[in-house]
């Protein structure tokens, strides 16, 4: 395979564009790459590169690409908008309409407000909870990604240590003090911090499923401690479901756990390829949004009608009965096959995964916290992801990501990503 195309736009990027990429996690650099390769198109669940390579993707641009790319439906929707004016800085009726749809599905989504990234719906989440509460510190879950935003940079997780940098430049050292990081799926370290700074805190954020240190379920009865803990504290609970809300039904994993958080922060699948977030929560908690509050928050793009329109339009074929049995039962198998190949080679695996979603770890623990994810030996998954990209398959190129599956993915493409696995592990070195 010749990706020369890609090599010399590389050297091109590098000069103008800082390191290359405009989002490190699309930086080769964790894999052991040379360069990144670039795309010139995509259609369903097919990328192709500069130089006319074919792949199978499971990147779906990290998360968003749920219904395969160049979807019919979304390009009409686009289409449509772009006709009518792509931005007016007004109200309109198709913002209503997608709030009622998104807290149809999420009901503890009372009141939405749209904003234009995972980021910032995050971080707006925050100073709500610091709005409502009075209090400045917030406790997070060591290695789980929010954004960028100062505050949830710190123990990151993903996108920095994927880099190998523990936080992030840049972040007051006051900033960082209001933030206590503990272990997931360790009720006794979150009860330990909130004894320690309980009358502190506002709030609780939590991924209620991660998926920044690859696919990690809470074990059972969690997040009902979350809850607990949190409301005897006086601190809200926030979930961050930016990746998993209708990734694995049509709702979040808050409505597939039957938990129920005090505010939510969305953003990805729900933009339809375009860009969005999303927070919502308890009405009493949202009225401290301006204009009702004095919490204030705003966006020139915010509500956009492209990205609405875009969003309603996955949001409903999602909606379609079957659509998500279908990702599971592709899941499915991949992860039966994955297991067998890596045994059959003598690989020593951990395999995680919901529903279309699954993360491949090369460590002989299973995963339920960043520190086991962490385990995973990196020098082996930069091997078996070339050995991937190779065969025409495009996995996320971080040790810390998911397989996404798409509507668009038929058995033929998991067929010969069946033969792909089978051959990565049998070339894949031992030591
Ligand atoms: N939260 C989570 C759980 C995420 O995975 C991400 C992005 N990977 C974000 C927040 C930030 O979203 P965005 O990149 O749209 O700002």
């Amino acid at each position: 395979m010749h990706t020369t195309t890609s090599q010399s736009l590389y050297h091109e990027a590098l000069d103008v564009i800082v390191g290359g990429v405009n989002s490190p996690s699309r930086s080769f650099r964790a894999v052991g790459g040379d360069y990144p390769i670039f795309m010139k198109s995509a259609k369903g669940a097919y990328f192709w590169d500069e130089d006319d390579n074919q792949y199978i993707d499971y990147l779906a641009a990290f998360g968003p690409i749920i219904l395969g790319h160049a979807h019919p439906v979304i390009t009409k929707a686009i289409q449509d908008v772009t006709e009518q004016g792509i931005l007016y800085g007004t109200p309109t009726e198709k913002e209503v309409r997608f709030a009622q749809m998104i807290r149809n599905a999420i009901p503890s989504m009372e009141q939405i407000r749209f904003v234009n990234s995972g980021t910032e719906a995050v971080m707006t989440t925050i100073r709500l909870a610091r709005a409502y509460t009075g209090r400045d510190k917030i406790i997070k879950f060591a290695g789980c990604y929010h954004g960028h935003s100062d505050l949830v940079l710190v123990a990151a997780g993903s996108g920095p240590s994927t880099l190998g940098i523990p936080d992030s430049a840049g972040i007051p050292a006051s900033i960082a003090g209001e933030v206590i990081t503990v272990p997931f799926n360790d009720p006794e370290a979150l009860s330990l911090a909130l004894d320690h700074w309980s009358d502190q805190v506002a709030g609780i954020l939590v991924e209620p499923l991660v998926g920044n240190f690859g696919i990690v379920p809470p074990q059972p009865e969690f997040l009902q401690q979350v809850n607990q803990l949190a409301h005897q504290a006086g601190a809200l609970v926030i979930y961050d479901e930016v990746i998993t809300a209708f990734r694995f039904h049509f709702g979040g994993v808050q409505t597939m756990y039957q938990v129920e958080p005090d505010l939510t922060a969305l953003g990805k699948i729900i933009g339809g390829g375009l860009p969005i977030g999303a927070y919502g929560g308890k009405k009493k908690i949202m009225e401290k949004v301006a204009p009702m509050g004095p919490m204030y928050q705003a966006g020139t793009m915010a509500g956009n009608p492209l990205s609405i329109s875009a969003g309603m339009a996955c949001l409903t074929e999602l909606s379609q009965e079957g659509t998500y049995d279908q990702l599971a039962s592709m899941g499915e198998q991949l992860e039966s096959e994955i297991w067998n190949a890596a045994k059959k080679y003598n690989h020593t695996i951990q395999l995680n995964r919901q529903s279309g979603a699954l993360t491949v770890y090369f460590c002989d623990q299973p995963v339920t916290d960043y520190d086991g994810a962490q385990k995973s030996d990196s020098k082996k998954f930069g091997q078996f992801f070339h050995l991937m990209l190779q065969e025409g398959i495009y996995l996320a190129p971080s040790k810390y990501e998911a397989w996404f599956l798409t509507t668009a993915h038929s058995q033929e493409d998991i067929n010969k990503t069946i033969e792909a696995i089978y051959k990565s592990f049998k070339n894949l070195p031992h030591s």
